[in-house]
């Protein structure tokens, strides 16, 4: 096992190694330090939505008036994402969208290669195709600026996510339990405020030209801060409500509204009702 665990970590360090480099965010000029190549970011992150797909507690919505909104929206955002900065990635990615049919969680998310998710329980903090197309442009955001890699690169994670790899790649048995920490790649683990901030900048733009009205990703930053008096949605928990988010979005806004302005705009439709279901019940207190 020493032996193993010897041959492993010199694997490990080659691996890390040969793929170390550093690239810049062509929006922000901010410098990237990655260790994970493109290549195997993306097949954690088809390996995480498999994976997530085959979970047999996820219902996949069929619904029409629940898929079309979300489609229509996610047509958009990737070709505006093609016609971006991140045109040659955005080109690549083998894009996906899924609706999960799931009224009580309140989460997004999209993976690097381009498989994105919607559950139900966000339509009413989107209320719109606007407020979808904000989330969208987020996530969508974070997948092409390569945050998971970044994450995964800048902390301990690293090892774990290319041990995943390995394991993917046919070297090793501990396969599920450790690919399973690959969700950690977009959805799991809190990004950081740089990477929250980034996305939310570029994912205004990309919004805006996508033909979709960037002012409503204010009204949605509200509408996810209200909620989250009751029980915090599940998106808040990686991408924290917070007054420096709005005041950031306000001050990009006039750039992105330039955009919008001529852009060829999206007709908006609201989202289906969706009452949230009470949550899970607890135990009632003891009556004296
Ligand atoms: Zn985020």
């Amino acid at each position: 096992m020493r032996n193993f665990t010897l041959t492993f970590s010199l694997l490990l360090s080659s691996v890390l190694f040969l793929h170390a480099g550093c690239s810049s965010n062509p929006y922000t000029d901010r410098s990237q330090f990655l260790l994970i190549s493109e290549a195997q970011e993306i097949q954690m992150g088809e390996q995480s939505y498999a994976q997530m797909l085959g979970d047999p507690k996820i219902k996949i919505s069929k619904n029409p008036a629940e898929v079309d909104p979300v489609q229509r929206v996610a047509k958009r955002i990737i070709a505006a994402a093609k016609r971006s900065k991140y045109a040659e990635r955005a080109q690549s990615f083998n894009w996906a969208v899924t609706v999960i049919k799931d009224d009580r969680t309140k989460n997004a998310w999209a993976l690097p290669g381009g498989k994105i998710a919607f559950y139900t329980g966000i339509f009413p903090e989107a209320k719109n195709e606007n407020g979808l197309a904000a989330i969208m442009g987020h996530e969508v955001v974070h997948a092409l600026a390569r945050h998971g890699a970044e994450r995964m690169s800048t902390n301990s994670t690293a090892q774990l996510g290319l041990s995943v790899v390995t394991i993917a790649l046919g070297m090793g048995p501990v396969g599920s339990e450790l690919a399973s920490q690959a969700v950690g790649l977009g959805v799991l683990l809190p990004f950081s405020r740089s990477h929250e901030s980034e996305a939310d900048y570029i994912g205004l733009l990309l919004t805006a030209e996508a033909g979709y009205d960037p002012r409503e990703s204010v009204r949605l930053w509200q509408r996810m801060a209200q909620s989250s008096q009751g029980a915090p949605p599940e998106f808040l928990s990686t991408h924290p409500a917070n007054e420096t988010r709005i005041s950031d979005l306000q001050k990009w806004m006039p750039e992105a509204m330039a955009i919008f302005e001529r852009s060829n705009k999206a007709s908006v439709s609201a989202l289906p009702i969706i009452t949230s279901p009470p949550p899970k019940k607890k135990p009632a207190p003891k009556q004296h």
